[in-house]
């Protein structure tokens, strides 16, 4: 089992994602969260995508096939993992169906407004410390400004000022949005509505694979 989640910067694919896998247990890949983290840690790969980030561009196909297949060839993604942030061209679509292309996938694709994903995304806030992901809007930390968990000062994301969050929704509408296409006329996608709040939106999702995923689930969920 594979579920990709579709939809772009700001839909809240990162947030369900990682809701999904405490609920079926099957690991989240995140192709941005792995890429800042490299950033972080200064790593050559870090080195290499930090201005591209930066500037709300794509890194390359080799750079992020590498990191995928690496990942999913681990043990903890035999039985089914989630993506969240890849495959985000067409040619990524090719290249996780020759590397893994028996599996059974299931795209669901988060609809949301761009008013609102602008807002979002203005509003995003994350924890340079322990990298947990605030809303103003929809998830405030408990304190202003301060991570729940870890109490350091949140920051926003250098992708999340006004002129890169246009980029990348440019970005996504040039290279992303065929995807929908492809996947509409292979069967395999479902729209899902990703206003309102995450609680209903994860239900909705829910709803709908559960059918789906009940014999394949690697461990029970909560
Ligand atoms: P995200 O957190 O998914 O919005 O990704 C942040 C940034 O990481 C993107 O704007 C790209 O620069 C890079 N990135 C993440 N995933 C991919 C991908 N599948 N292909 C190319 N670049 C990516």
């Amino acid at each position: 089992m594979r579920i990709i989640l579709l939809g772009p910067p700001g839909s809240g694919k990162g947030t369900q994602a990682s809701l999904l896998e405490e609920k079926f247990g099957f690991p989240k890949i995140a192709t941005g969260d792995l890429l800042r983290d490299a950033v972080r840690r200064k790593t050559p790969l870090g080195l290499r995508v930090k201005e591209i980030m930066e500037r709300g561009e794509l890194v390359s196909d080799e750079l992020v096939g590498q990191l995928i297949k690496e990942k999913i060839s681990q043990a903890e993604c035999q039985s089914g993992y989630i993506l969240d942030g890849f495959p985000r061209n067409l040619n990524q679509v090719k290249y996780l169906e020759m590397i893994d292309g028996h599996r059974k996938e299931i795209v669901i694709d988060l609809e949301v407004e761009e008013e609102e994903i602008i807002k979002r995304l203005s509003s995003r806030r994350v924890c340079p410390k322990c990298q947990e992901v605030y809303n103003l809007i929809l998830k405030p930390p408990t304190v202003n400004g301060k991570c729940d968990i870890c109490q350091t000062d949140l920051v926003t994301r250098d992708d999340d000022q006004p002129e890169v969050i246009k980029k990348r929704l440019r970005v996504y509408r040039q290279e992303t949005q065929p995807l929908i296409d492809y996947y509409q006329r292979k069967g395999n996608y479902k729209r899902i509505k990703g206003s309102g709040r995450i609680e209903d939106v994860f239900k909705k999702i829910t709803n709908w694979l559960s059918p789906y995923i009940s014999n394949s689930r690697p461990r029970a969920g909560r």
